[in-house]
């Protein structure tokens, strides 16, 4: 998924998020937390998961990646994201990421519950959050390939952003004191109507 630069000078977060030296022959497996949204979870066993952090080197108009990959029988997910805003963008790119990444990674429930935790508004349900990491699970198990349903999610780019930005809210919740700000990107993500069932 590739996202847009919003705009802003300056800042640095990573001096101020959880310090971790992921390289290429790094990935990670098992329990691990999330830099920005803090949230740990318990990887499936064919999940493969790498933050690389700051990058300059992304293409002109990227503020951020996550990108997913099968391959054998393993699913790897990255992230990396530009450095271009203000403390605080740079804090709700990261996590912005870190919620592509726990959505592709089957931790849809664990994102949706720590939002909850954290008193934020959320336009999903338990169901929504249920389902998804369900259907991420049967992806897994079949190796990568998707059944109608997770094939529908990953194709909803709204949808898709949506949970990605109640990731950069959380991690905004936990490095951020501008309450504003936070109220402000709060009111934006409710405007989102989720899915309607497949019949
Ligand atoms: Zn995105």
């Amino acid at each position: 998924m590739v996202d847009l630069i919003v705009s802003g000078l300056g800042g640095n977060l990573d001096s101020y998020c959880l310090k971790d030296s992921y390289s290429d022959d790094n990935w990670r497996t098992g329990k691990i937390q999330l830099r920005c949204t803090q949230i740990g979870v318990n990887l499936h066993s064919k999940a493969r998961y790498i933050d690389r952090g700051l990058s300059r080197n992304l293409p002109f108009g990227y503020a951020g990646l996550c990108e997913t990959n099968f391959r054998g029988d393993l699913f790897y997910v990255s992230i990396v994201r530009d450095g271009i805003g203000s403390f605080e963008l740079d804090v709700f790119n990261h996590g912005h990421e870190e919620g592509h990444a726990l959505f592709v990674l089957g931790h849809m429930n664990d994102l949706y519950n720590e939002a909850l935790r954290l008193g934020l508004k959320v336009p999903f349900f338990e169901k929504d959050a249920i389902n998804s990491d369900l259907a991420v699970r049967r992806f897994l198990e079949g190796n990568g390939k998707f059944d109608f349903e997770f094939a529908l999610r990953m194709k909803d780019l709204l949808f898709n952003e949506t949970i990605a930005n109640v990731g950069g809210l959380i991690a905004l919740v936990k490095f951020s004191n501008d309450k504003e700000l936070i109220q402000s990107v709060n009111s934006q993500i409710m405007k989102f109507k989720p899915l309607p069932d497949l019949e």
